[in-house]
């Protein structure tokens, strides 16, 4: 190793660091390889704060870029390290530091995988609600640096409603402890719901503190299929207006339906154009008496089919085909372009309309699905092959269906972050006062503007 390579590793030990190009390439991009790929300079796999701290404290003294990165599975670029200098990756840093039944909170370190945070808190009879659909393989630190959501968004909230305080290595490598274990604070700003949600301009997180929920008690599954995208739309917004809030409430198109078929035993009839699946907890009564009211309501409002699932089985291979849609979707296209709109619950009609309209008139393959129940909606431009002019027509689909949501008082983003991928849209959404205010801010915890270059600004 030399230069950079040996400068690391000197400081944090050879083994924690990777300058290898074929390495380096692995960390050019996340999961939207397409939109923009850089090679990072150096990579760094901490196993503890004191060497994020030292890292950084080495970036700041030497001006060099530093990206933090978690699983990389992220959907707006924002781990793609546009202007080189040193990745570091937190997978390592991966202890469960404590669960605590009493305090009904856990404190993690930021690399652990979300889907063995569930597990170890379930085992507990705890829940940690917030479910991405990559929760295989995304980072807690990655949740709460894009404040990711998941279909249980619509009745628990996002990675957000879960913080309740950090650890964090700041741009100098000094590190502070924003928030703390209390479901309450009020202790001056909010610097731990200013890191939530700060895509890894601001520090890199390196432990967490989050709240949990007493595990549900029992969970039912109800399939609707409508006759067409609007009734779906509709029944969406009827069912949580008539007192039944979901625990997962998620809308998905015909063609969506027949891909996540060829992973399930029992086929979902393809009779209709959209369909809802729908999960309910509670307790045993309460599931029940609810699956009956939507049944009730979605046969009132002439839904085509309604069927309240029996099996657990058999609702669990729904969910589990519903999970691995995007990573099916991404086999069978060559490029899948996965928008993440969110509008107020009533609007998703009109959102739909505005969506099938831009597909209709420029000719393209968009399909629809999305956690309908809390209006996040993720149409995904689905291409089976690629020109220039069919990258063309993609840009300007985003485009139309942004500026869509806007008009519908929606937002641009309601989990996956702006990354590179949203950031010419920032100003459209928030203006320009506030783009000033929150470079501002930027400058207040990274003047040398190290953290994360290039991203959620233009
Ligand atoms: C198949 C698939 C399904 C998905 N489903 C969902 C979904 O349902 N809901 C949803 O919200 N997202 C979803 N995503 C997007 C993605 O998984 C989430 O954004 C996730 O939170 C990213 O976590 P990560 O560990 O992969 O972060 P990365 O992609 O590595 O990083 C994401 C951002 O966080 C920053 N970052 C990462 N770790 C830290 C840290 N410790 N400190 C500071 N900054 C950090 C990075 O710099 C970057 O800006 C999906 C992605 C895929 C591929």
């Amino acid at each position: 190793m030399k230069g950079l390579g040996r400068d690391l590793a000197a400081l944090i030990g050879p083994e924690k660091v990777k300058t290898d190009p074929l390495d380096l390439r692995a960390y050019s991009s996340d999961a939207t390889h397409y939109f923009a790929s850089h090679d990072p300079d150096a990579v760094v796999l901490p196993e503890a704060t004191e060497q994020v701290s030292q890292t950084l404290k080495y970036a700041f003294n030497h001006s060099l870029p530093v990206t933090p990165r978690g699983a990389g599975s992220g959907l707006s670029a924002g781990c793609t390290p546009v202007k080189g200098g040193i990745v570091i990756d937190l997978k390592r840093m991966r202890k469960i530091i404590e669960i605590n039944r009493g305090n009904m909170t856990a404190q993690v370190e930021s690399g652990v995988v979300l889907g063995h945070f569930h597990h170890a808190v379930e085992k507990q009879g705890l829940f940690y609600p917030p479910d991405p659909q990559s929760l295989e393989v995304c980072t807690l630190g990655g949740n709460v640096a894009t404040r990711a959501g998941g279909p249980r968004g619509v009745k628990y909230g996002a990675t957000g409603n879960y913080v309740l305080g950090l650890e964090v290595a700041l741009a100098d490598g000094e590190v502070i402890n924003p928030g703390g274990k209390c479901v309450k604070q009020s202790v001056g700003y909010d610097l731990t719901h200013l890191f939530t949600g700060s895509e890894g301009t601001l520090g890199v997180i390196t432990k967490i503190n989050l709240r949990l929920l007493p595990l549900p008690l029992a969970r039912k599954t109800v399939l609707v299929v409508a006759e067409t995208v609007e009734q779906a739309a509709n029944l969406v917004t009827e069912i949580i207006a008539a007192g039944t809030i979901p625990a997962k409430l998620e809308f998905l198109h015909k063609g969506a339906i027949g891909l996540m078929n060829m992973f399930i035993p029992n086929k979902i009839p393809l009779s209709g154009e959209a369909f809802l699946l729908i999960e309910l907890d509670g307790s045993e009564a309460q599931v029940e008496e609810e699956a009956l009211r939507v049944k009730n309501l979605c046969q009132e409002l002439k839904a085509r089919e309604v069927k309240v699932v029996a099996e657990e089985k058999e609702a669990e291979s729904y969910w589990k085909a519903r999970q691995n849609l995007n990573p099916v979707l991404m086999s069978v296209f060559k490029r899948m372009i996965n928008e993440d709109i969110a509008v107020p619950r009533d609007k998703i009609p009109e959102m739909f309309r505005a969506v099938e309209k831009i597909s209709r008139t420029l000719g393209l393959n968009i399909g629809m699905s999305g956690h309908a129940g809390d209006g996040n909606i993720h149409p995904v431009i689905l291409l089976s092959q690629l020109s220039e002019e069919i990258e063309k027509k993609a840009g300007i689909a985003v485009e139309q269906m942004i500026k869509a949501g806007l008009e519908l008082g929606g937002t641009i983003s309601g989990e996956h972050g702006i990354g590179l991928h949203k950031a010419q849209f920032l100003k459209w959404e928030i203006g320009e006062a506030q783009v000033a205010l929150m470079k501002r801010v930027k400058q207040a915890f990274d003047p040398s503007g190290i953290l994360n270059p290039g991203k959620i600004w233009t």
